[in-house]
Order: C-alpha cells, then sequence, then structure tokens
C-alpha cells in the first residue's frame, strides 16, 4: 500500500491528498493509483520474462475500461468470464489474440460472439460445454481454439469462496476425466486443441498449492501429449495474493522462481491470469462519516459507503485497513464501521481499533482496487459510487457517479398498470 501514505499528516495517494478528491468527487468514491497498477505489471512482468509468459489481466476483479486501458497499454492480455467482459474488453482496445474466455457456464450467444472475435482460447470446463463449443464452431464455419480446464484437486489453503480448485468446486474438468475429454475433443472438428489450463483458487498466501497444482497438471500434459495431441499453451491462472492485513504474499518472483524449474523442461508457451495482486493495493475507496451512535459497549460508526459499494466484508469476512484523510492521534476505540443499508451485514469492519471519529471526518477503505467496484450493485437503489484514476499529478474521473435517472434505466410500467 505504499502508494497510499501520509504526508504532512494527510493521506495521500501518490502526491495527490485524498482530501482534495473527495472534495472534487464526493463521496463515496474509489480512487486508483496508474503507478500502483504499473509496478505490478511491471514486477509480474519482470520475474516471468525469463518463462516468457503472457500475462491476461482477469478483469473481473476491475472492468473499468480506463483501467483495462492502462493494462492493454502496458501489453497485458484480458482474462474474461462473460460476453460482457468480452465487449467491454474490446471497447478499451483489447486485442482478440491476446484475450482467453474462462467460466463455468457459457451460452452458445457468447461463444458466437467470441469466435467471430477470434480469441485466443476458450478454456472450457465440461464435457457438454465441449459439445456445445463444437457445434457453434462448425456452424460458423470455424474451429474453436481451446483449453480444458483441469481440477487438480489441490486445497489452495484460502477462503472457501475463493476456492476452485477443489473436488467438490463446480469449476473445471476432473482430473480423472480429462484425458478421455482431451481424446474426444481431438475427434471434433468444430475444435482446436490448444493448451491445457487451471485456476486453483485467489488469495493465495504461499506458492506450495501453485506447485503442487503444477506438477498435477505437467504429468497429465505428459500423458496427453504421449497420445500425439500437441499442446502450446499451459495457462495457470491467476489467485496471487496481497497484503490486506497481516499476511505475506509471495511476489511474483517467487512464484515465478517455484515453478519455473518444472517448467523449464516443456516446451509450453505459460499464460497467467492474474487479477487481485495487480489491482487490489492500487485502489481505495473514500468515504465520510454520517453519524456515530452508542450502544451497551459498542460504538457504531455510520459511514456513506455500504456493502453495495464494497461487499468483501460482508461477504468474505474479509479485513480491509481503514485510515482517516486527516491523520490522527490519541486513544483508540473500536468500532463497527457500518453502511446505511438495511441490513446486519452490512458493515466495512468490525470491532476495528480506529481514532475517535466524529460526523464529517473522511476516510480511506484501502486495498479495495480490486473486487471492489465490479462487485458493487443498486442493492437499496442506492447509484454506485464514482471512480477516479491517479496518473503522475492528474486525476481523472473515470466513471460518473451514477445519478437517479440511471437507478430506473430501461424500466417500464405496462399499460395494464396505468
Ligand atoms: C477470478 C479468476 C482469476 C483471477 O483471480 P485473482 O485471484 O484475482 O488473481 C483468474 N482466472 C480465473 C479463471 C478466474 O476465475
Amino acid at each position: 500500500m505504499k502508494h497510499f501514505s501520509y504526508q504532512k499528516k494527510q493521506l495521500h495517494i501518490e502526491n495527490i491528498p485524498l482530501s482534495t478528491l473527495i472534495k472534487t468527487y464526493g463521496s463515496p468514491t474509489y480512487v486508483y493509483s496508474y503507478a500502483a497498477l504499473k509496478e505490478a505489471y511491471e514486477s509480474y512482468q519482470k520475474a516471468f520474462k525469463p518463462l516468457n509468459a503472457l500475462l491476461c489481466y482477469s478483469m473481473k476483479c476491475n472492468s473499468n475500461l480506463s483501467i483495462l486501458r492502462s493494462f492493454i497499454n502496458l501489453g497485458s492480455g484480458i482474462d474474461i468470464v462473460s460476453g460482457g467482459e468480452l465487449f467491454r474488453a474490446l471497447k478499451a482496445g483489447a486485442d482478440p489474440k491476446k484475450i482467453v474466455f474462462s467460466g463455468v457456464g457459457k451460452n452458445a450467444e457468447e461463444m458466437t460472439y467470441a469466435l467471430k472475435k477470434g480469441i485466443l482460447m476458450f478454456n472450457v470446463e465440461s464435457a457438454q460445454e465441449l459439445a456445445l463449443l463444437d457445434q457453434v464452431a462448425l456452424k460458423l464455419k470455424k474451429q474453436a481454439p481451446i483449453a480444458l480446464r483441469i481440477n487438480p484437486n489441490i486445497d489452495p489453503k484460502t477462503h472457501p469462496y475463493i476456492t476452485t480448485g477443489m473436488k467438490k468446486s463446480k469449476f473445471g474438468i476432473q482430473y480423472e476425466e480429462a484425458f478421455n475429454l482431451y481424446q474426444e475433443a481431438q475427434q471434433r472438428k468444430g475444435i482446436h486443441i490448444r493448451g491445457i489450463d487451471c485456476h486453483i483458487g485467489s488469495q493465495l498466501t504461499q506458492v506450495g498449492p501453485f506447485v503442487d497444482a503444477l506438477e498435477r497438471v505437467l504429468a497429465l500434459v505428459d500423458k496427453i501429449q504421449s497420445q500425439g495431441i500437441a499442446l502450446e499453451y499451459l495457462d495457470l491462472g491467476g489467485g496471487l495474493g496481497i497484503r490486506y492485513n497481516e499476511e505475506k504474499p509471495p511476489t511474483p518472483q517467487a512464484y515465478a522462481r517455484a515453478i519455473g524449474k518444472a517448467l523449464s523442461a516443456y516446451k509450453l508457451k505459460l499464460i497467467l491470469e492474474p487479477g487481485r495482486s495487480l489491482m487490489g493495493n492500487a485502489g481505495a475507496l473514500l468515504t465520510q462519516v454520517l453519524y456515530t451512535k452508542d450502544r451497551d459497549n459498542k460504538r457504531f460508526v455510520i459511514v456513506d459507503a455500504a456493502m453495495n459499494d464494497l461487499i468483501r466484508p460482508a461477504f468474505y469476512q474479509s479485513y480491509h485497513e481503514i485510515l482517516p484523510l486527516a491523520q490522527k492521534s490519541g486513544k483508540k476505540e473500536k468500532v463497527d464501521v457500518v453502511g446505511p443499508i438495511c441490513e446486519t451485514g452490512d458493515f466495512l469492519a468490525t470491532d476495528r481499533a480506529l481514532p475517535k471519529l466524529q460526523s464529517g471526518d473522511t476516510l480511506a477503505v484501502l486495498s479495495a482496487g480490486a473486487y471492489g467496484f465490479s462487485m458493487a450493485s443498486h442493492y437499496n437503489t442506492r447509484p454506485k459510487a464514482a471512480e477516479v484514476l491517479v496518473k503522475g499529478s492528474k486525476h481523472y474521473l473515470i466513471r460518473k457517479r451514477e445519478n437517479l435517472k440511471d437507478l430506473i434505466k430501461g424500466e417500464e410500467i405496462p399499460k395494464a398498470l396505468q
């Protein structure tokens, strides 16, 4: 979080006081540091250069067009999980040849769209999906480039909701079934096998599970290639963790070192799909204290951002550091920082030691650059927050705060009700 720091007792993003941004753009507002995302991208690039990896930014973590454009300009490909994401990625200027399409439930319309645009490959997650993709491709007189997403049955030791590579999870193809499905794919005229894929989970704080997954996948690669099925790509997915609180996740360099040796014996082009580790610590959510309220043994700090803006604390019980924009000294007190939404689960922090806060104080909720705005909703009919990008000495509004009209867009009352 080095791009967010106190200078002269004012919290800054790079060299801009956050108080300036909240005054200019209002509250709540997401702010992102271009320098932070660039540094994160370049540290991957540097670490994986010897392995000649293609980095495909996993855009579901933050799909703002300007964020996408930033990564595209840095040379990144994109990992998408829906037709909507493909539309966004193309709008932002992505090269289809650097787009991989993951996801457990792609429909025919999405397949058609992606085939027409000529993406790099589909990461196929079931036998039924493979059959449909084959049909759709044949109808378009095309071949669909694919990898099969293998479920290596490895415990990534992370939160259950973001564990994706274990037997009981809905994702991927069971390890034991994968070999047969490759043979089936080889027979299908509308399918062109390009690679193999896995993604075992998110917010991994150790490299061990990645190495274990890679070993399992490489054993399968041996078996597949021995049957004369050629593979060009090995996609290891995303999942590298970040520091929210006390975590000490491995660096991209440590990750590269850990998998480099096993890979060196193979002529496979590596693809990685990092999301959180590129954007998480590049963003913060700014919010203002509305009220405070005291209960028996508890103080609530009610702020103007809520679970519809940042759902991670409510959804995953996740920790986000919270700092006042104006540095405060003095005794800390334990409080719950809560939003205005009518849900007891609507909190940004519970039992958090913070300096004494009062109405009008402004706060930054850190590590909110990934799975923040992209998971925002309109729940309680709340307009979505503004998004601002800081680049050098300048700041840019990259998404306007929504207004009341935006909230009812597309709705119509039928004549019968008039
Ligand atoms: C979510 C996701 C990613 C990105 O995960 P992070 O933990 O944000 O790096 C990559 N690949 C797939 C298939 C995903 O679903």
